[in-house]
Formats: structure tokens, C-alpha cells, sequence
């Protein structure tokens, strides 16, 4: 008899509920509805409960907004004569997401080093070019050359006449350097 009723308990509760009147009373099996974390790129959920039996939803989930992207700076790299570099940029360390794009920066001009000093000619030594290199790569960027010594600055030495007293002298002449 009391298994009948039972089963006359759960049709009328079956009706109630096709019928759209969840005022059945039971006692709710509470399941809990377990919380999801949000992180930077899906949305969390709180801890909620619902009825196993009925599906009723006794607490809630409530949607937790997206966090925050973990900003995580690339630093910037210089552009060297030989290498291209990049500027700052930062990423999601969560996501990985690109917040703020590294662009390239062309290569750069070489590091010039004097390896030799120019050395300016005379009318008697020899002088040569300034020898540079890239301290960088090591690139030979100028090689020194000889430069041939200046011409004499002549100095015209004017011939002496000769006369009844001394004697005369041709025209020279030698270098003032
Ligand atoms: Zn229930
Ligand atoms: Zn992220
Ligand atoms: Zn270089
Ligand atoms: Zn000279």
C-alpha cells in the first residue's frame, strides 16, 4: 500500500513538473555545482547547488568576469651591425596572448676604430691614410695608405753677381721644410 502511494507520489510530482509547477515538495539530493576559476581568457562560474532528482537549482552560478592578462615585458634588443634587433614588447604569461608587438629594428651602422692614425706627408717622409675597423664585427673599414711626400717647398736662392771684389754665385735654391 504505501509503495503504491509512492508511486502515485512521484506520477503527480511528474505531472506537476511537465505542468510547469516545480512546487513539488521533495527533499532536494543537493549536488554541488562545482566553481570555475575565470582566468584572462574564459569567464569562472561561482559554487553552485542543484537537485539531482528534480534539477531545480538551488544556488545559483554566477558568471565571474575574465581576469587580467600577467603582462610579461620582452625586453628590447639592440640592433648591432651584424644582427637585427627588436624593440620592447609584453605578452600574457597566462595566454600567451601579444599585448604589445615587438617590431624588428634594421641593422645598424658598424662601431668605427681607429687602428692607425693618419700620419700627414712631408717633403721627406712619407705619410698615410687613417686605417679604421668595426670593433663589433672586426670589418676592415678603411685600410691606411701610403701618401707620397709633398713636393720641396723651394726656395729660390738668387744668383750673386760677380764683381771686381768677390765672386758671383748662380742661382740655387733649397727647401724652406
Ligand atoms: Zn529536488
Ligand atoms: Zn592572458
Ligand atoms: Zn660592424
Ligand atoms: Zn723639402
Amino acid at each position: 500500500m504505501k509503495k503504491i502511494f509512492s508511486i502515485i507520489l512521484m506520477v503527480v510530482c511528474s505531472l506537476f513538473v511537465m505542468i510547469g509547477v516545480s512546487s513539488c515538495k521533495h527533499e532536494h539530493t543537493v549536488i554541488i555545482d562545482e566553481a570555475i576559476a575565470a582566468t584572462c581568457t574564459t569567464t569562472g562560474l561561482t559554487e553552485g547547488q542543484h537537485c539531482s532528482e528534480c534539477n531545480e537549482i538551488i544556488i545559483s552560478q554566477e558568471i565571474i568576469e575574465k581576469t587580467d592578462h600577467i603582462v610579461v615585458i620582452d625586453e628590447s634588443v639592440a640592433a648591432t651591425c651584424m644582427a637585427t634587433g627588436l624593440s620592447e614588447g609584453s605578452h600574457c604569461a597566462i595566454c600567451n596572448e601579444v599585448l604589445q608587438e615587438q617590431y624588428v629594428i634594421e641593422i645598424g651602422e658598424h662601431v668605427v676604430t681607429v687602428i692607425t692614425e693618419a700620419i700627414a706627408p712631408t717633403c721627406s717622409t712619407e705619410g698615410q691614410t687613417v686605417a679604421e675597423s668595426c670593433s663589433v664585427c672586426g670589418e676592415i673599414l678603411s685600410v691606411s695608405e701610403i701618401i707620397p711626400p709633398t713636393e720641396h717647398n723651394v726656395i729660390i736662392d738668387a744668383a750673386v753677381e760677380s764683381t771686381c771684389l768677390s765672386s758671383g754665385l748662380t742661382e740655387g735654391s733649397h727647401c724652406s721644410i
